[in-house]
């Protein structure tokens, strides 16, 4: 199949130079089909090993063991050698005298007596069974009878405490077969063999480049509009993880000539190359032009049916495999473990990735796009009846993180939806995944790592997932978390959170956080003013003086409307979802003025006018109220430390 693909004539809009569409969206399997393809079948390079290089390796030939292990019969305890037929009379009350030979068998010392009828011979654990002997006693169960005899209590089989030579390895026999990958077991069988190198498949070298104006090494400051390059870290580690060694080329601009001469440089010496960035269709995206002029066949597929992961960019110049991953970073993750690393391992010859998976149900329904086959990472839980993957990054306000999820569930490209309820099926990002202890969804508060932080040092897991009070609310409802921390205002009780409390849920008390109106420090238009509705005054009276707002369902939202009563000055459609993203927006002079809490304005050096102080809550969850950890929760909410460390970062504890 593989020849037929690589001699097939290649489609037309594949060797175009004007490849600035996704001409053609192929299906994920369709894709990866047709990559491997081009790849496959290929001769895997070998190369020699020492045993301590060789971990992670696929071993490239059958090794045969040269020797026998253990190379001698062995004795398996402290004891004596004897002869078993000497004691097939022995027992407690009629014990056998046999005289000590003038020796003692060491591990390390091989033996020079041999031992004759009526007599033992001392020997260590790992000694060499000596000449006439056929069994061990333990010293346990034996004792001195004068200086030179030992009066032994039991009788012992032919055999008794022998490891006999080969027993664990037969030498001549096939000890490990190619293919197998080496871990330690592997490691610890070649070395007690003798075998200090072995022929492992080589590491397919894989040149990893990033590619945008925008991008900065970690470890450097950010200027503005510059980002931290996370593809070149993540795609470099997956591609260690996965047999590849990775040589990491940094992030090259978007510029053509640079660009093509990194992309050569790193086709000479390497026998892949992954690039992230510039794939899509923006100015300055140029990687997948320069695909075209490197190698035949070139572009095998430009965009593929998956979610994220669109743009992906998989390519073959000269039988090496190019490929352009999306420049989002969880697009880059998802393409790249999806459809890089199945071509990655069978390079390396290792076996496909077996990831480890569960089966959790998820709670709420996730829309889908019909058509893409899409990935969606989730946070697990444990709830009333088993398992909960809660999805991150998708629906109501949910905050995509990393950090949060512990895996993710795939979508198939013929559902339009995943309905609430379904038992899904969790592919985990690591195996050692563990559910949190304590799980708090709802409204996100910098407070809350004051409280949480004992709670981390006692050694419990604690999970947040920020999604606004309402849905904070809604997954209390469902019993999907422990605590949902809620700051909701009631306009009919002029009440905070207790008339939002529904059947099972019980409001513990928070904390105090002033809410206010931020703008520069040396704005003349609010400086020296005092009450927020004169700053939200100053600010109408200006034309030019723009405002951040919230999203709708936010706590804060709803005071801003109060203030604003109606007017929708320029900046009102600027409805960013954090305090944090409202504090950036003014300092970075997108906009002047908006409403944030006062610990957050602080930390932002911003200028502060305060206006009321709002109640940021816990809903808890009544029946999971005896769980150990929402006990250590209640605690450290109460404890005087965090109670000081709340009041030092400028909230107040109820
Ligand atoms: P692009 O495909 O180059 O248009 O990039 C799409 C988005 O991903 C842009 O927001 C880029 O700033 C971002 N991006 C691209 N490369 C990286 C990278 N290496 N690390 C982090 N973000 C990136
Ligand atoms: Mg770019």
């Amino acid at each position: 199949m593989s020849s037929e693909m690589t001699n097939a004539p290649i489609p037309k809009n594949h060797d175009s130079v004007d490849q600035d569409q996704f001409l053609t969206i192929l299906s994920r399997e369709d894709a990866l089909a047709r990559f491997e393809a081009a790849l496959f079948p290929r001769a895997t390079p070998s190369e020699p090993r020492a045993l301590a290089d060789a971990l992670g390796c696929a071993l490239a030939e059958d090794v045969v063991a040269p020797i026998d292990v253990p190379p001698f019969d062995r004795s398996n305890v402290d004891g004596f050698a004897v002869r078993s037929a000497d004691l097939a009379s022995a027992s407690e009350a009629t014990p056998v005298r046999v005289m000590l030979n003038d020796e003692v068998i060491a591990c390390g010392t091989a033996p020079t007596r041999p031992v004759l009828s009526g007599t033992a011979t001392s020997i260590a654990t790992g000694g060499p069974l000596p000449r006439g002997a056929d069994a061990i006693v333990m010293v346990e169960h034996t004792q001195p009878a004068g200086p030179r005899a030992i009066e032994i209590r039991r009788a012992a089989s032919p055999g008794q405490f022998v490891s006999y030579a080969g027993s664990d390895i037969a030498g001549g026999e096939t000890l490990l077969r190619a293919g197998i990958v080496i871990g330690s077991r592997e490691i610890g069988m070649l070395a007690a063999c003798g075998i200090a190198q072995v022929s492992v498949a080589r590491r397919p070298r894989v040149a990893v480049i990033s590619t945008g104006d925008e991008l900065v090494q970690p470890g450097q400051s950010l200027r503005p509009a510059e980002i931290y390059d996370t593809n070149g870290a993540i795609v470099t580690a997956a591609v260690s993880e996965n047999g590849g060694e990775a040589e990491f080329l940094g992030a090259i601009a978007d510029d053509d000539e640079k660009l093509e001469a990194a992309m050569r440089a790193a086709l000479e010496t390497c026998d892949m190359l992954v690039l992230s960035g510039g794939t899509s269709k923006g100015a300055g995206d140029v990687s997948h032009r320069i695909i075209a002029w490197l190698g035949k066949p070139g572009i095998i597929a430009h965009g593929v049916a998956l979610k994220p992961g669109k743009p992906l960019c998989l390519a073959v110049c000269g039988g090496k495999p190019v490929v352009i991953l999306p420049g989002f970073p969880t697009s880059a993750m998802f393409t790249f473990h999806d459809m890089i690393v199945p071509v990655l391992r069978r390079m390396a010859g290792l076996p496909p990735r077996s990831d480890a998976k569960v089966t959790a149900s998820v709670p709420v329904r996730i829309a889908s796009e019909l058509g893409r086959t899409e990935f969606v990472m989730v946070s697990l839980a444990e709830g009333d009846r088993g398992l909960i993957a809660y999805p991150s990054g998708k629906g109501s306000g949910a905050i995509t993180s990393f950090a949060q999820a512990d895996g993710f569930l795939r979508i198939d490209a013929l559902a339009d939806q995943m309905p609430a309820g379904t038992e899904a099926e969790v592919t985990l990002f690591t195996p050692h995944v563990r559910v949190p202890d304590l799980m708090i969804v709802g409204s996100h508060c910098t407070g809350l790592d004051l409280v949480i932080a004992p709670l981390a040092r006692a050694g419990l897991l604690v999970r947040s997932i920020a999604v606004g009070s309402l849905g904070g609310l809604a997954a209390a409802k469902r019993g999907e978390c422990d605590f949902a921390p809620i700051h909701l205002f009631d306009d009919t009780t002029e009440s905070y959170n207790v008339p939002f409390l529904a059947d099972g849920l019980e409001l513990v008390p928070g904390w105090r956080r002033m809410q206010g109106i931020v703008f520069r420090a040396g704005d003349a238009r609010f400086e020296g003013l005092t009450t927020a509705q004169d700053a939200v005054r100053a600010a109408l009276a200006d034309p030019s003086c723009i405002m951040v707002n919230r999203n709708q369902g936010a706590g804060t939202r709803i005071l801003i409307g109060r203030l604003l009563g109606g007017a929708r000055p320029e900046g009102y459609w600027n409805q960013p979802r954090s305090h944090n993203a409202v504090a950036a927006a003014v300092a970075q002079h997108r906009a002047d003025w908006g409403m944030t809490i006062a610990p957050v304005a602080r930390a932002a050096g911003l200028g502060f006018i305060p206006l009321a102080e709002e109640h940021y809550d816990f809903a808890l969850v009544r029946a999971r109220k005896l769980r150990p950890a929402v006990q250590a929760f209640l605690e450290a909410l109460a404890s005087e430390e965090s109670r000081a460390a709340l009041a030092q970062a400028g909230f107040r504890p109820a």
